[in-house]
């Protein structure tokens, strides 16, 4: 101590000392109280004393007054840097205390082995490589690198910047390796997916003599879970399991997924059994994982059983049974338990709705996915950006434009409107509804969008039969340098093929492969038969079948017998259907159109073959069925169907409407009759197809003018298709038509598919 300080010492009142000497420190005024004293002292040059008011202002969170205190000190050392780099750390002020570093490396103070683990800690906190590698650099060429806080904190900063390689070489040079920092590297090599560094990594633990413990276990199965690596996490689990180690909650959990998405229903048993042994099932992410494994593997009855032995009634457990239920079509069930819920009073979150929600409208409850959003939102649940389009196909399939338009707008609230999910959910709901230029203004709209976008646009083109849209959406995509994918190149073909673009439809059926290495699939194939048998190449068409690379399926087939019937080709529709009776034997739909093309040849005999074939295997037609919403009401309307309040109307307005059909030169298709009957019978069985009946229905119970829209579960007829164009002149109506294949918009008797579908 030299003389001055000395004399600084006998001036300062003794409780101030005692206060400066002591590291334990008061309160915030006591350190103001001292701070005043020394600075009436003029002892605040001396760096003992600041040191300690330093710590003491850090401590108390007074960042400020503490790099006051600092700023006046002379010469300051690395210990009245420390303590304020340390107490920025404890309060994750991360970028602060990197700054009070260079400020201490500005003013040639080096750091010590206490302040560099704090330094690279901030670092890591702050994803901060570059930084950090610079203080490596000055922990190597001050000869600190080899502290063994400082490797601790260097390796965990390089794995926490995702620098495997650089952690690695630090992992290397630790010479006491523990269980703890082995884990972190195990788990960091897990998931970046490194199978063989983690094996490798096992076998030097083993010579070093470093066990791994549960915890190495279980950051290697989460890791390569996390990555999606599910055959390796598989393997490291049996492993795991034969070296003698007993999974816990954590493993289970991290494994279960891993087992769902291989598909090892086996080892899923296993685990389960073992599960139930130790009791773990009570656990909440155990059974979660549990029910969602049994979701994935297929088995949707397991989950039902599973569901009883579980007694923990708790949402995550709740909705993971939603989810793994409807996912294997057992969506009746999974409604039944949703009620049970509700009757329960369980706690049911938007993940709860929205997976209910989802699970009907992907299984064809569509009525019921929108009453539960409605039911929903009376719950006081507010949808969120997943809800909204999982709701929306089910307003698309029965198009439901009310409740489509009255999600865009909750959308449009909630500011989701952004989100590619939604906007694509939204066009193609637009779509289906027969709304294709409001598909037009989202899909322009959308300030960012990915092929998914793109793909519902020139899906929606493609069903309301806008080939150069599609062409033209088409090309865009490929100027924006996002890759068009199997299913763009399935909209195009199918553009094509209901454009009648027979050179279009090879260009781009060539394009595919050739330009983006797609292989085309089954569908381009049904799409390009289709091309080809309704421009009347049918022997083309059966050529491309033969030579397919792989077994033809059900859609090819019946693509070509589809246009056997347009162009009436005994032949090769006898082929087709052969094919097709024996890939879908239950399917109604084949026998009939057969059974269609042998009644255009006045081949009775064969008609009634294919009739009493259906008989025997105990088919039944699939009755035609219509709907149309006529004020905010469904309305389904069936083939013949005299019980219809309505029907005596209708059946005065066809009559009208035929005897003015045939006044303007018009006669009656009878081709499209399936049953061998006079000819007066069968005009009158035509008038009784749904499609028109909806179509005459919507004209009597709607004001002048109203657009109609008729939804057909069956394929339109070319009879009716010509009636419905004559209404739409003769009455002025806009009529859209939506069967299964694509739209049909009729206005002043035209229609927009060109009568080519
Ligand atoms: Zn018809
Ligand atoms: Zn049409």
């Amino acid at each position: 101590m030299t003389k001055q300080v000395r004399h600084l010492f006998e001036k300062i009142p003794q409780p101030v000392l005692a206060f400066l000497e002591s590291s334990s420190f008061s309160s915030l005024s006591k350190t103001r109280q001292v701070h005043a004293q020394i600075i009436k002292h003029g002892a605040q040059d001396y760096a003992i004393f600041a040191t300690n008011l330093i710590a003491s202002y850090s401590n108390h969170h007074c960042f400020a007054d503490a790099e006051h205190v600092l700023g006046s000190i002379q010469e300051p050392t690395v210990h009245s840097f420390s303590p304020l780099i340390y107490a920025l750390n404890r309060y994750n002020h991360f970028s602060q205390s990197i700054r009070v570093f260079s400020r201490m490396m500005s003013n040639g103070v080096s750091p010590d082995t206490r302040v560099l683990p704090n330094l690279f800690k901030a670092c890591a906190g702050l994803s901060a490589l570059e930084v950090g590698k610079q203080i490596h650099c000055i922990a190597c060429v001050l000869g600190l690198d080899l502290d063994p806080f400082v490797q601790d904190s260097l390796f965990h900063m390089y794995m926490k910047c995702d620098r495997m390689g650089d952690a690695r070489e630090v992992f290397d040079r630790i010479s006491q390796k523990d269980v703890v920092t082995c884990s972190a590297l195990l788990c960091g090599y897990a998931r970046k997916g490194c199978s063989d560094e983690v094996m490798g990594l096992l076998v030097e633990m083993e010579k070093l003599g470093v066990e791994p413990n549960l915890v190495s276990w279980n950051g290697i199965l989460s890791g390569f879970n996390h990555i999606g690596c599910h055959k390796e996490a598989v393997m490291m689990f049996q492993k795991m399991h034969s070296e003698g180690f007993c999974p816990n909650e954590v493993t289970v959990s991290s494994i279960l997924p891993a087992v769902g998405n291989s598909e090892k229903l086996d080892l899923g048993r296993q685990i389960h059994g073992y599960v139930t042994k130790q009791g773990l099932i009570k656990d909440k992410c155990v059974a979660s994982a549990m029910v969602d494994m049994y979701g994935k593997c297929g088995s949707g009855y397991e989950i039902l059983k599973l569901y009883d032995e579980i007694e923990l009634r708790e949402t995550g457990v709740s909705n993971a049974c939603i989810t793994g239920l409807s996912r294997n079509g057992l969506v009746d069930k999974a409604l039944e338990m949703f009620e049970l819920f509700k009757e329960q009073k369980l706690e049911l979150n938007v993940v709860s709705w929205t997976s209910i929600i989802a699970g009907c409208a992907q299984n064809g409850k569509d009525i019921e996915a929108l009453e539960l959003f409605r039911e929903m939102q009376v719950a006081g649940v507010k949808p969120n950006s997943v809800t909204i389009p999982s709701m929306l196909p089910a307003c698309g399939n029965i198009a439901a434009l009310i409740h489509g338009k009255a999600a865009h707008g909750y959308s449009v609230r909630a500011g989701t409107m952004d989100d590619v999910h939604v906007g694509s959910a939204l066009i193609d709901m637009y779509a289906k509804c027969g709304r294709i230029n409001m598909s037009q203004l989202i899909f322009f709209m959308m300030p960012t969008k990915n092929l998914v976008c793109w793909n519902s646009m020139m899906a929606g083109y493609a069903m309301h039969g806008k080939c150069s849209e599609v062409i033209g959406i088409f090309n865009s995509l490929r100027k924006t340098g996002l890759k068009p994918d199997f299913i763009s190149f399935t909209c195009l073909l199918a553009a094509c093929s209901q454009g009648g673009l027979t050179d279009e439809g090879w260009k781009y059926f060539n394009m595919m492969s050739e330009e983006y290495g797609i292989k085309p699939r089954l569908e381009h194939y049904a799409c390009m038969v289709n091309l080809l048998g309704r421009a009347g190449k049918l022997e083309e068409a059966y050529d491309m079948i033969k030579g397919m690379p792989f077994e033809s399926d059900a859609c090819v087939w019946g693509a070509l017998l589809s246009s056997c019937r347009v162009h009436n080709n005994v032949d090769l529709g006898e082929i087709a259907a052969e094919n097709l009776f024996k890939l879908e034997p239950e399917n109604p739909g084949n026998y009939v159109l057969l059974s269609n093309i042998y009644a255009s040849k006045g081949m009775w005999t064969k008609v009634d073959m294919v009739r009493d074939m259906m008989k025997s295997l105990g088919l039944k037609k699939n009755p035609g069925c219509s709907w149309i919403q006529v004020k905010n009401k469904l309305h389904m309307l069936l083939a013949g169907d005299n019980t219809h309040p309505e029907m005596n109307r209708i059946t005065e307005k066809l009559v009208e409407i035929g005897m003015e059909m045939r006044k303007s030169g018009y006669h009656p298709n009878l081709d499209f009759v399936l049953q061998d009957v006079e000819e007066q019978e069968k005009e009158h069985i035509l008038c009784g197809h749904s499609e028109k009946l909806a179509v005459v229905f919507g004209l009597l119970n709607t004001p002048k003018g109203t657009p109609l829209q008729v939804i057909k579960n069956l394929r339109i007829c070319g009879d009716c298709h010509s009636v419905i164009k004559f209404i739409s002149g003769y009455a002025s109506r806009e009529i859209f038509v939506r069967d299964t294949n694509r739209f049909h918009h009729f206005r002043d008797g035209h229609c927009s598919c060109g009568d080519f579908w």
